[in-house]
Formats: C-alpha cells, sequence, structure tokens
C-alpha cells in the first residue's frame, strides 16, 4: 500500500486559525493571558509539556475533568462554556453512561464580555449549594471563559458547607483528556489536604485498613485492584483508595496511605499533592513477570517492608504468572496507540505476552514516571512515541505492517481499511484486567482472537473490492464522479492565503 487511506494534509496554522477547536490555539492563549490566566497556565505548561510535537489529536480535553466530577457521588458539576462544546461534553458522558445531569450556564457575548457571566456562575453556585445533596461543586471553565478571563478563583471556597472547586480547563491549555482527569483529581486534593492539615475530618465510609495502604493512581478495570491486592498481602500491605475517588471523602484516605502506585504516570499535579503530604510515589505496573517482579520491589521498599517479605511477595505471585504465560502465546506483529497514558503498561504485556511489538504511541508525555517502562520496552526494540500525532501513529501502522493494530478510533479505521485487523485501545484493551494474573490470560485471548480474523478481511476485501472506497464510499443514487478539480482550487485559494498573511506580517 503506498499512500494512506485517511489523507492528512497540513494546513498551515494561520489558515486554520480559527476553523476548530485547536485552531486559533496561539489567540485564545494570549487572550487568557492578558485576562488574568497567566500564571494557571504557565502551571500547566510545567505540568504537561507539548513538546517536541504539537498537542495531539483526541477529544475535548475537558471531558476527562467532566468524567472524574460525573463519577463522584453527592457532587454537582457545571460546565461553562460555549453551547457547542457543552453539548458535547454532555453527549459524550451520557455516552459512557453519566447517569448524572450535567449543570450548565449559559452566557452570551454581552454576559461574557462585561463579567455577568461569573456573576450568573456565582448565582447558580450559590443557588446549588445544598449540604444535603451535595458534598461539592465542580464548575469548569471551557476555552471561551478561560480565554475571557472569567475567575473562577474569587468564588466562596465553600458554601453552606458544601465546598467550591473551580478549575480551568481549555484545549489549548491542557493537551489530553487524560492530564484533565489530573487538573481536577489534584483541585480536590489540594483541598482535601488544606482540610486535613487544618483539623479532624469525617471518616470515609470504607473503614480505615489496618494494613498500611498502598492508594491507587489512575482509573482502572474494577478487578484490578482486587489483584493487586493479593499481589502485595504476603508484604502484610493492603490496597487503599483508588484516585480519581468516588466519593470526597476517600480523598482522606487517599491522602492516608504508605506509598502511591502510579499506575498512570500522568498525573503530576496530584502527586505533587501527594509528595506535600509526604507519600512516596512508585511508578510502572505489575504487569506480565518482569513488570510485577520489579514493582513488587518498589513498593516493598517504598513501604519498608523487608526483603524477605518481598521476596515471599514474588514467590507467591510470579509462578502464576509464569504458568499462565507459558501456556499461550501471542504469536504476531503488533502496534500500540493510544490516549489513555496506560499505553506503556498494555506494551509491556503485550511484549512479555509473546508480541513481535514494534511502536507504542501515546498522546500523553514522558513523565519520571513512565522512565522505567520506556526504557524497558525500548530495551526490547520497540520504537516508544510520546506526544505521539494520528500522523506517527498511522506511519508505524504503515511501516510496521503489523498482523495487529491497536489504536484509537482513526486508527483502527486506518488499519482496517488496509485489510489489518484492529482492535480499539479504549474499548477493548484498557477495559480489562492487566495486572497480575488475571492480566496474562486476558490479554492474550482477545489479542490472539483479533489477530485470527485475518481470513475474513481478505474474504471481505475480496469480495467488496474497490467499492465504497474514499471519497466514493456512502449512499449514492449514481455513479460517483470524482471532482480533483474543486479540491485543487480550494488548496490554491488556501495557499493564496497564507502567502497574503505572510506577505502582510513582513510587510
Ligand atoms: S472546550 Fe475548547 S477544546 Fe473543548 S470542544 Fe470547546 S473549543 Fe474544543
Amino acid at each position: 500500500m503506498s499512500t494512506k487511506t485517511i489523507p492528512i494534509q497540513v494546513v498551515e496554522q494561520a489558515a486554520a486559525s480559527g476553523s476548530a477547536c485547536h485552531g486559533g490555539e496561539q489567540t485564545l492563549l494570549q487572550a487568557a493571558q492578558s485576562a488574568g490566566k497567566s500564571e494557571v497556565l504557565e502551571r500547566y505548561a510545567l505540568d504537561y509539556p507539548k513538546g517536541p510535537h504539537d498537542q495531539p489529536q483526541s477529544m475535548c480535553p475537558a471531558f476527562g475533568s467532566l468524567r472524574v466530577g460525573l463519577r463522584m457521588s453527592r457532587t454537582a458539576t457545571i460546565l461553562s462554556g460555549s453551547a457547542c462544546c457543552v453539548y458535547g461534553l454532555t453527549f459524550t458522558s451520557h455516552f459512557y453512561g453519566a447517569r448524572r445531569s450535567v449543570g450548565y450556564v449559559p452566557f452570551n457575548s454581552e454576559t461574557l464580555v462585561t463579567g455577568k457571566l461569573f456573576e450568573d456562575i456565582r448565582e447558580s453556585v450559590h443557588e446549588q449549594a445544598n449540604p444535603d445533596l451535595y458534598d461539592a461543586i465542580v464548575i469548569i471553565n471551557l476555552c471561551v471563559p478561560t480565554a475571557s478571563g472569567v475567575p473562577l478563583q474569587l468564588l466562596p471556597k465553600e458554601i453552606n458547607g458544601v465546598r467550591i472547586i473551580g478549575i480551568d480547563v481549555p484545549g489549548f491549555g491542557v493537551p489530553t483528556h487524560a492530564e484533565a482527569k489530573d487538573v481536577l483529581a489534584a483541585a480536590m486534593l489540594k483541598y482535601a489536604r488544606q482540610e486535613v492539615m487544618s483539623g479532624p475530618v469525617a471518616a470515609p465510609k470504607k473503614a480505615r485498613q489496618e494494613k498500611p495502604s498502598i492508594t491507587l493512581l489512575g482509573e482502572m478495570f474494577p478487578a484490578d485492584p482486587m489483584g493487586i491486592a493479593q499481589l502485595i498481602e504476603p508484604m502484610n500491605l493492603a490496597v487503599g483508595t483508588s484516585v480519581p475517588t468516588r466519593e470526597w471523602r476517600e480523598l482522606y484516605s487517599a491522602l492516608d496511605c504508605a506509598v502511591v502506585a502510579a499506575i498512570h504516570p500522568f498525573y503530576t499535579a496530584s502527586i505533587r499533592e501527594f509528595e506535600a503530604a509526604g507519600r512516596p510515589i512508585v511508578g510502572s505496573a505489575p504487569v506480565g513477570v518482569e513488570g510485577t517482579h520489579d514493582w513488587l520491589q518498589s513498593i516493598g521498599q517504598s513501604a519498608g517492608v523487608s526483603q524477605a517479605l518481598i521476596d515471599a511477595a514474588r514467590n507467591k505471585s510470579l509462578p502464576l504468572i509464569k504458568s499462565v504465560l507459558s501456556q499461550q502465546k501471542i504469536n504476531g506483529r503488533i502496534t500500540l496507540s493510544g490516549y489513555e497514558g496506560s499505553e506503556l503498561i498494555v506494551a509491556r504485556l503485550l511484549v512479555e505476552c509473546g508480541a513481535d511489538l514494534r511502536y507504542v504511541g501515546s498522546a500523553c508525555p514522558a513523565t519520571p514516571w513512565n522512565s522505567h517502562d520506556a526504557e524497558w520496552l525500548k530495551s526490547k526494540g520497540v520504537q516508544v512515541q510520546f506526544r505521539a500525532s494520528l500522523e506517527q501513529d498511522l506511519d508505524a501502522v504503515q511501516a510496521f505492517k503489523p498482523d495487529l493494530a491497536i489504536g484509537t478510533t482513526p486508527v483502527v479505521q486506518y488499519a482496517k481499511e488496509a485489510c489489518i485487523p484492529a482492535l480499539y485501545f479504549t474499548n477493548l484493551i484498557s477495559a480489562r484486567p492487566l495486572m497480575g494474573v488475571a492480566g496474562a490470560g486476558s490479554l492474550i485471548q482477545v489479542v490472539n482472537a483479533a489477530i485470527g480474523n485475518q481470513g475474513r478481511f481478505n474474504k471481505m476485501k475480496a469480495f467488496f473490492g474497490p467499492v465504497g472506497h474514499g471519497d466514493s464510499s456512502g449512499v449514492w443514487m449514481d455513479k460517483p464522479t470524482d471532482r480533483p478539480e474543486f479540491r485543487a482550487e480550494n488548496r490554491r485559494q488556501l495557499e493564496k492565503k497564507i502567502k497574503q498573511r505572510k506577505a502582510q506580517e513582513m510587510g
């Protein structure tokens, strides 16, 4: 196959300005800076570095914060942003089974520029602040209110005992929805930490662990914390709370831990809060034999467990994982890409399951908590790409010609068009156990089943041939006619515009 089936036309930023979510990013950034948001944007630039590549393409970042808020009981989540953004975010939340209302404070140009929007937000927060119903109210500034400097930091910290958390989550400041989860989780941890420091706090519903506990950082498959609990039990350690939490008081127990396991490595701001609380942080995850071996050592050491108990934990779990891995193997070449931030641990597991993994791309950045995984993968000959763009992910599929492409929706679409079996990372890989014994078994099954579909792909390709390919796909009443001249004309116009702008800038 010589060309990509998803045409990617590199359009200069100037021409794209204002035409899409991230078009006009610089304009919005400058507006936000001059509207008093410099400090928060500088913080984001440090916490979520973008380089060396441009911002990855993924869903609206604010979805991450919204999801964290909507999954917490006794928490109201309110959006402040353009109606189209709110529509998209609400739709996506319900698609992912939010089962909660999303609050919205609408605005128009007048309320935005006169500052009335902030007054409207303040009023709605006061109306909502019913302590019988809520522990906390979260207000999220989307792109336009952030760029306009709507000052959520001026909202009261608490109304009638209900905590008020205002955060800015603009697409031009927070690169991915994964990191937006961190923005809200960290804001809540910071608030809870200050409460703890100011005096006694209410006990969480779940009784406090008698053993020293490990807080797990990152949303993971529900069986994984149970699997991890079995792994660490011989060290007399217990699994504590998972962050993002499901209720406010769990934030206190999350902070009250022996060690934080940064299973998902991009929670930079949350980790800052745990470090401020004096908690040690351990990266990577107990995946496969080598991953579990290294992780148990790091967790045990950080929790002050004796080497004898660490070895006891290893001796109990590693033979079981080895046994699962020796019974089945993944036979095939794979490329992997995603925007969840857990790509590297999945990649490690794939390699240990026998896969010939060539490429792993993550929309998330390199951090100190995934450096060990990145080095391990590189030592196995896997190309690791942080802040991977869609183009890089597609190039990897084209270059490595895998037997299976695991990726985001456009990568899967591209692979399937190219007659390559493909699996969605978010729905089919990160929604299953990955850790310990259960993780090894479940991944091998799903991957081998997908690779085994090659014959069906070949049959479909032979049956349909070139029908419905590229521009001629869809339902047509007549035979579709290609009109390359229209595209050529559009491209000519765009190039002319770019030249004009450049000439104006220079003149
Ligand atoms: S909030 Fe920003 S990034 Fe999100 S949909 Fe709206 S314009 Fe796009």
